[in-house]
């Protein structure tokens, strides 16, 4: 149950992490979570979607190194 545990504490902070508010410590924590737990990606994602219906595409501000696979998520 540790990784649920872990996954709460990733949770609360993807909302921050999608919206790009994050220090830069707190967003590595949040993507090295991501790249090993589908939970929490399929999170992100769901939030991310959320965010694209709210604002304009262009303020959404995506890590790069995640827009790629979020996008490929998207429109799969
Ligand atoms: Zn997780």
């Amino acid at each position: 149950m540790v990784q649920m545990e872990r996954c709460k504490l990733a949770t609360k902070r993807l909302s921050f992490y999608i919206d790009g508010q994050l220090s830069d410590k707190a967003r590595l924590v949040v993507e090295k979570h991501l790249s090993t737990c589908k939970y929490c990606q399929n999170e992100a994602i769901l939030l991310w979607n959320a965010r694209l219906v709210l604002k304009s595409f262009s303020s959404v501000r995506i890590p790069t190194s995640l827009d790629k696979k979020f996008t490929k998520e998207l429109y799969k």
